[in-house]
């Protein structure tokens, strides 16, 4: 079943063109890799998929919504952790989930936060204020608030930053699991490594343009590390991709 359905997107900032004609396709249960160099238009997309910014021209659909004529419906279905935010400084981890919880109007709400807190070992952090918490704690924290409703739809851009090893390890665990089970991410990441292995389907962009895509498997068959196809088809090695 298509999750996640975007065509010919174009994105322009001040004459500026950061996507241009983006079409991508998700399945449920895929684990969508969605790779690129620095201002290739990643964060740009995953912000038009998510309803927080409107495409210049182009459609998207996501769990059978239209983003650009539903943005707020989109928000309700989907879990995301963005790049670059983080949770509120002057809230605890608990009452920052707390605040997610009652804007998503979820039944069994303090479960929910201990079930989280607990799985990334952050209960004795409670009281701590989001300002005082390393930037590693302030991610678990985004995460745990993407993952509280248990959306069907997760959108994660760079979620293994500042993760130490062991907890890089858990979550690609419960990733793995949550897509076992059903569920969808699509993923942005600069970490090839974890991503190769995570990931089943994927696209490349560069200059806001998609220049590979298709399945790990296939892509990979000639013997190619993702990084080896990505610097390819960025044009960093000999030969192009898409
Ligand atoms: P990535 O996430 O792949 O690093 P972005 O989507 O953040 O790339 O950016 C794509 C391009 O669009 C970059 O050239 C960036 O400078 C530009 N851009 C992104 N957001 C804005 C904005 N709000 N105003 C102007 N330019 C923007």
């Amino acid at each position: 079943m298509r999750v996640l359905q975007a065509s010919d997107i174009v994105k322009d900032f001040n004459g500026l063109r950061a996507l241009d004609k983006v079409s991508i396709a998700v399945d449920q249960g895929d684990f969508f890799g969605f790779f690129g160099p620095n201002g290739a238009g990643k964060s740009t997309l995953i912000r038009i998929l998510t309803g927080q910014l409107e495409p210049t021209s182009g459609s998207a659909e996501v769990l059978g919504v239209d983003v650009v004529k539903n943005p707020l419906k989109v928000k309700e279905l989907i879990g995301i952790v963005p790049e670059v935010e983080s949770p509120p400084s002057y809230l605890t981890g608990y009452e920052y989930l707390y605040f997610v919880g009652k804007v998503r109007k979820l039944d069994n709400l303090e479960d929910r936060i201990e079930k989280w807190l607990s799985f990334f070992d952050l209960e004795s952090k409670k009281g701590t204020i989001c300002k005082d918490m390393s930037k590693g704690m302030r991610q678990k924290i985004m995460l745990a608030s993407a993952f509280i409703h248990e959306p069907k739809l997760l959108f994660l851009d760079e979620p293994f930053i500042n993760l130490d090893p062991i907890y890089q390890r858990t979550l690609r665990d419960y990733l793995e699991e949550y897509v076992g089970k059903g569920g969808t991410v699509f993923m942005a990441s600069h970490i090839l490594e974890i991503s190769e292995r995570l990931c089943n389907r994927l696209a490349i962009v560069n200059l806001g343009k998609v220049v590979a895509r298709g399945s790990m498997d296939e892509l990979l068959k000639g013997g190619e590390s993702l990084e080896q196809l990505f610097m390819r088809s960025v044009g960093v090695l000999p030969g192009k991709g898409e």
